[in-house]
């Protein structure tokens, strides 16, 4: 913890800002007003679809930003209020992804698509639980035979073309959109394996304290690890944000 200017919150959503059975709770809410109140910017990157992004700054005007599709899109509030998409690949591989999704769901009839897979743009995102483990592991070959990229999140397989990821979002966003912020003035949250890229390369990166389930299997993990049930999510998230000396 220590000092430091935060001027943006980066953080994952599920299992960071909601509890690990999914839950949003009112922690989320006290995080949302813990940054408003000091003028500090939360912005979730998640793997969660553009739709959700959508949800997200149409129902919480305290937030400008959300980078979506584990950092395929970027979505921000404009001057009038609506709500601007920004892709960060090109359309050659928004068609390469629906042709290999096309390939897939006929390889693989019983392999489910995740229900949001219809809101989304520059991936698409597979529901592994109740999947055989013999059979995820086919999916995963036949993606990797297609040189098609994945990730595991708490809940998804998401898959994609082209070179996405948190840390390119995060990134693009502070190029595109705030300028005035330096990396070091800013921190990332995050839970999951997916969160690696940030993990890597951010400098300030925390893992909540429900993190410990997949510590082992990470390549690359957070300085900041916090332990304890008392720092599980959202409740890890608001604590270290509220230990931060200005
Ligand atoms: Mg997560």
């Amino acid at each position: 913890m220590g000092s430091m200017t935060l001027k943006i919150a980066f953080s994952d959503f599920d299992g960071t800002l909601t509890l690990e059975n999914r839950a949003l709770t009112r922690t989320f809410f006290d995080i949302v007003d813990h940054l408003t109140d000091r003028g500090q910017e939360l912005v979730v990157v998640s793997g969660r679809s553009l739709s959700w992004g959508h949800f997200l700054l149409t129902h919480f005007p305290q937030l400008n930003a959300a980078i979506m599709e584990g950092g395929g899109v970027i979505l921000t509030r404009n001057k009038r209020n609506d709500i601007d998409e920004h892709v960060l690949i090109d359309q050659g591989e928004v068609q390469a992804l629906e042709s290999v999704t096309e390939e897939l769901v006929r390889l693989f009839p019983k392999c489910p698509l995740s229900v949001d897979s219809f809101g989304r743009k520059t991936d698409r995102a597979i529901e592994f639980e109740f999947m055989q483990d013999e059979d995820i592991q086919q999916v995963l070959q036949f993606l990797k035979t297609r040189k098609v990229h994945y990730s595991k999140s708490n809940v998804h397989i998401n898959f994609w073309v082209g070179d996405i990821s948190k840390y390119n979002g995060v990134r693009a966003y502070l190029e595109k959109f705030r300028t005035d912020v330096h990396e070091s003035e800013a921190v990332f949250f995050g839970d999951a394996p997916n969160d690696q890229s940030m993990f890597q390369h951010f400098e300030n990166c925390v893992g909540v304290a429900n993190i410990r389930h997949c510590l082992n299997r990470l390549d690359y993990k957070p300085k900041t690890i916090m332990t304890g049930a008392e720092n599980d999510g959202p409740f890890g998230v608001l604590n270290y944000l509220r230990g931060i000396q200005i």
